[in-house]
């Protein structure tokens, strides 16, 4: 609670002492010309009546100059009132000090000047002027009841003179009138003392809750600034980003305009995190967060959104291209390498955008599909910018016919199992066969495991797709000869959580089937998308007697850290690779080394999609002796398939 103060504790605060200075000067310049106007008025009736019966020089000449003072400092005080605002505290002071000395000046004239005049006239005359005296210092008191100082001063000079002056008359009617005055004044100094001090609290009061109220503002706007902020980068954080969006909808829509809605998530930091800890990679997000700023401008603006995802909103676009050339700029600053005490990361930005109104009608639909660009933007242009078009949105209507039938599909029956050899070249024979999904939708026809899968690895749904699959897989391998070996794949959720894992263990144990039969091919992206969980499940499966395989080898950013403390059984070199490795040296060089790779750590090494007799021989020159591919055999129903070892 805010309390009136004390006004001698309220004079030590300089400050408090200055707003009580400025409302001094603000009550008093609102009065103060009205103690002028009191003063000439009454002066001049003085002058008037004496005019006949005094000298000129003290009934005209006199009353005359000082009048004209009068009217001077009043022009100057009205004047004065309309720039208190742009007067300094010291100003104000200053001028509160001289208006006081200038105060006391007049008061001793007009006193010094009604008691010379006192003499001249009759007894009327002379009333007069006791009357006019006494009349005009109480009309002047109360003109500076703000200015305590000037007040005190003003009765002690006038008062003091004329009641010693009349008692000293012997008139018993002057020396009553002195009497009356004295004590007249007396009440009016006790009246203005209280007045005075309820002046002076109440401008405290005031001051205080200004100042409480500056501080709670301040505190306010400290409050949302945080809210706002990112604590680690320093960027606008998610919350403010999606107000941004918001506020930049609304302002588009209203003016016809257009913009673009960007996400950038990091390749490559989860690594930093797994290989050199939380520390190094808050270092890295830091540093990032720098480059982001350093990129942000009136067109650009640049949040974090969480993890390693920042998002941004680009104001003005034009052509798709102007967003290309930002996203270019904003990859390119990413790439540059990330330096700390012992260590150095590179890592690079993948960019979605979707642009307003081209590919959406809503904030929230503009930043969803600016989340699906990225997606795009990390599966196929890693460290680059995608720019959401109708083709992503054809694509997203798909998944989501996709997904639909995926979820009332009969997974016993729609989905079936083909088998394609991985064959040992050296001894000529098939080592294990790889499962691989085939799903046949009633409404969809055929639909692609690379789809569905997808679509079913974005949600927990892949869950029960996985445990179907293997059921069957551990059904046909039942009947088929226990020699027979077969791979299959796992997906990122499969080995995701501990609970997947024991679902899994659970029917690989109920099945009966030797758990060693069986290799599980998880790919270096799904590893890497929480290596430490993923580390830990592979461990259980291993413990379990089951063979890991990592496959599509080279397409992720799997580092030999990584690799080495997988408990992996086989290495597949991805398909991409063999494309052109007849003709391309750089492609040879790669597989090469994989192959040699593998031969350190011991690992099996399988090259995968081998189509022709020319790419199975040059990788047999590279050294590789297990392979899979069309030219071996195409994947195939069980019935089809000799399943044998
Ligand atoms: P993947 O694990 O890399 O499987 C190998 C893919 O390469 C298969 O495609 C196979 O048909 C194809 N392939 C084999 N030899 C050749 C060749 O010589 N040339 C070419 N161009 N391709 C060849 P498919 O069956 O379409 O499967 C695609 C992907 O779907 C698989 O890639 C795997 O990631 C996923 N997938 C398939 N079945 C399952 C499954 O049961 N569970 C999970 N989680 N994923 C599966
Ligand atoms: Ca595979
Ligand atoms: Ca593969």
């Amino acid at each position: 609670m805010i309390r009136p103060q004390d006004p001698a504790s309220f004079r030590t605060h300089p400050a408090e002492q200055a707003a009580l200075s400025r409302s001094q000067f603000d009550a008093f310049s609102r009065q103060l010309p009205l103690l002028y106007v009191i003063l000439v008025i009454n002066s001049l009736a003085v002058a008037v009546t004496h005019a006949a019966i005094a000298p000129a020089w003290l009934s005209i000449w006199l009353p005359a100059a000082m009048c004209t003072a009068c009217a001077i400092r009043l022009v100057v005080w009205v004047r004065r009132r309309q720039r208190l605002a742009s007067l300094t505290d010291e100003e104000v002071a200053a001028r509160l000090k001289t208006t006081v000395r200038l105060i006391a000046l007049l008061g001793a004239a007009f006193t010094g000047w009604g008691l010379m005049l006192f003499p001249y006239g009759d007894p009327y005359a002379r009333a007069h002027v006791a009357f006019y005296m006494s009349i005009t210092v109480i009309g002047c008191i109360f003109c500076l009841m703000h200015m305590r100082k000037a007040a005190l001063l003003l009765t002690a000079i006038v008062i003091v003179p004329f009641s010693l002056f009349f008692s000293l008359t012997h008139n018993a009617v002057l020396v009553a009138i002195a009497i009356n005055m004295l004590l007249v004044a007396v009440a009016m100094i006790l009246v203005l003392l209280t007045y005075y001090r309820d002046f002076a609290n109440l401008v405290a009061s005031k001051h205080a809750l200004q100042a409480k109220q500056a501080e709670l503002q301040r505190l306010s706007d400290e409050n949302s600034r945080l809210a706002n902020l990112d604590n680690l980068t320093g960027l606008p954080n998610r919350r403010r980003f999606l107000a941004d969006l918001d506020a930049l909808f609304q302002t588009a829509q209203a003016q016809h305009a257009r913009f673009a809605v960007g996400v950038i998530d990091l390749d490559g930091f989860k690594q930093v995190n797994d290989l050199y800890g939380h520390g190094a990679g808050d270092r890295v997000l830091e540093e990032v967060g720098r480059r982001l700023l350093d990129r942000s401008g009136p067109r650009i603006r640049l949040a974090r959104l969480g993890g390693d995802e920042f998002g941004l909103l680009v104001t003005d676009v034009r052509e798709p291209q102007d967003l290309r050339d930002i996203g270019a700029a904003i990859c390119e600053t990413l790439r540059a390498p990330y330096a700390w005490p012992g260590a150095t990361a590179r890592l690079s930005g993948s960019l979605g955008f979707a642009i307003y109104p081209d590919a959406g009608v809503s904030p929230a639909q503009l930043f969803e599909r600016a989340d699906y660009a990225l997606y795009f933007a990390k599966e196929h242009r890693r460290g680059g910018t995608t720019i959401f078009s109708a083709e992503h949105e054809k694509q997203i209507r798909e998944l989501g016919q996709v997904e639909q039938a995926l979820r009332q599909a009969d997974l016993e029956h729609e989905m079936t199992l083909h088998f394609q050899p991985i064959v040992d070249v050296v001894r000529d024979r098939v080592v294990s066969y790889e499962a691989l999904a085939r799903w046949n939708s009633p409404t969809l026809g055929s639909v692609a495991p690379s789809l569905f899968i997808k679509v079913a690895e974005r949600s927990d749904f892949i869950h029960a797709v996985t445990v179907a699959l293997l059921r069957k897989v551990l059904a046909t391998m039942h009947q088929s000869d226990p020699a027979v070996r077969v791979a299959f794949n796992l997906s990122a959720r499969d080995i995701g959580s501990a609970e997947a894992v024991a679902n899994i263990t659970d029917v690989i144990r109920e099945s009966g089937i030797e758990p060693s039969r069986l290799t599980f091919e998880v790919t270096e992206t799904a590893v890497i998308q929480d290596f430490e969980q993923a580390s830990a499940s592979l461990h259980a499966f291993k413990r379990l007697g089951v063979h890991i395989s990592l496959d599509d080898f080279g397409t992720g950013y799997s580092s030999l850290t990584c690799i080495h403390r997988l408990p992996l059984d086989k290495i597949k070199i991805d398909r991409g690779f063999l494309d052109r490795i007849d003709a391309d040296g750089a492609a040879q060089d790669i597989v090469r080394s994989i192959v040699e790779l593998c031969r350190s750590l011991e690992l099996i090494c399988v090259a995968e999609g081998v189509q022709t007799q020319a790419q199975a021989k040059v990788l047999r020159g590279l050294g590789c002796t297990a392979m899979q591919g069309f030219y071996f055999g195409m994947p195939m129903p069980f019935d089809e398939q000799a399943l044998v070892a």
